[in-house]
């Protein structure tokens, strides 16, 4: 025998074996891959957990051994249930490819995590069987809600901004050109705030921003017939409140309620006596004739000038269009 022919069958065994060796050790691998892949990954037959990896476990504060056999939808809290439910339905029919939803995860209350479920169908012999990728999203979403919060109120006396008054406001024309729902806007000035400054100090004057927004966000959830109003801070001591399905009548009752609940209180200082103060405040309605939110807010400037003319602490409103 030539030594090639001695070795090519040897070769070939020792390649087969080596083939066979890494296929083993692929799926070894791949094993300890998923198991450690920071992303939670669950086996889910219609029955229960198959598998779970560490993240997984991780995520729903249970050992592995005990997590076997439990279903992902015992996480999931009543109002997401039905939801969450549907989608496990359809990808284990296998409809719809890999399907997605954001559910809320966790029996008690402090260990609870937003996660984006992502669900497939494996194409696995036998029962169905489905993968379950747990993505937790919480720290996320709460940065994500923060950043909104920042873009759209004004950092002292955590009122709406002005750009999101105007966001609102626009919203709201649309609102009455389409489907004539009623709009009014209600401007508001502290009068004479730069005696409050000037007697007080400028901390002070902040206080007394501070004391109306809360006023005020104390009054608005009781207007009846109204769910979306809200107040924003326009700049230094000029606010707006935003009626939304109120016509100049019931309009005029809300800012005069909440004139009054100013008038009527005062904001406690150290040292002196509690510091009152008043408001004036003009109104506007969106009539017949068309117009954008800053003509509306126009309107309502001028009657808020004339209630300082007439001598403060009023509400005026300005003539229907
Ligand atoms: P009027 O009754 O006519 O409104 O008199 P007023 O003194 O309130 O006059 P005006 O509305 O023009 O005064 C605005 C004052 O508000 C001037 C400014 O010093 C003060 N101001 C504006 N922004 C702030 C703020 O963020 N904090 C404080 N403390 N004061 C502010
Ligand atoms: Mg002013
Ligand atoms: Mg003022």
């Amino acid at each position: 025998m030539h030594d090639f022919d001695l070795f090519e069958p040897d070769d070939a065994l020792s390649a087969a074996v080596l083939t066979q060796k890494s296929l083993v050790d692929t799926q070894d691998r791949l094993g300890v891959m998923l198991d450690i892949m920071p992303i939670g990954l669950l086996i889910h037959t219609e029955q229960g957990i198959l598998f779970a990896n560490q993240a997984a476990c991780k995520l729903l504060k249970e050992e592995r051994a005990r997590l076997i056999g439990q279903h992902l939808l015992d996480f999931v809290r009543t109002s997401e249930f039905e939801r969450v439910q549907g989608q496990f339905q359809a990808s284990f029919q296998g409809t719809g490819g890999v399907l997605q939803t954001e559910a809320v995860l966790g029996q008690n209350e402090g260990a609870q995590r937003l996660v984006r479920l992502i669900t497939g169908k494996l194409p696995w012999e036998g029962n169905p069987v489905i993968q379950v990728l747990l993505e937790d999203i919480t720290d996320q979403k709460r940065a994500e809600n923060s950043l909104r919060q920042q873009t759209i109120t004004d950092e002292l006396t955590g009122a709406y901004n002005r750009r999101h008054a105007f966001y609102e406001g626009g919203l709201h024309v649309e609102s009455h050109k389409q489907r004539k729902i009623p709009f009014s806007v209600a401007m508001i000035d502290i009068d004479h705030f730069k005696r409050v400054n000037d007697t007080y100090g400028h901390a002070v004057g902040d206080k007394a921003l501070k004391h109306l927004t809360k006023l005020a966000n104390e009054a608005l959830p009781l207007i009846p017939n109204t769910d979306s109003a809200i107040f924003a801070r326009l700049g230094g001591e000029e606010f707006v409140v935003l009626l939304p399905g109120l016509e100049m009548e019931p309009a005029a009752v809300a800012a005069e309620n909440l004139r009054r609940a100013v008038e009527a209180t005062s904001v406690p200082l150290d040292g002196s006596e509690p510091l009152r103060f008043t408001v004036s405040m003009g109104l506007a309605s969106l009539g017949e004739v068309e117009e954008d939110f800053a003509a509306l807010l126009s309107r309502a400037d001028e009657a808020l000038y004339e209630a300082k003319g007439a001598g403060r602490n009023r509400v005026m409103s300005a003539k229907p269009r």
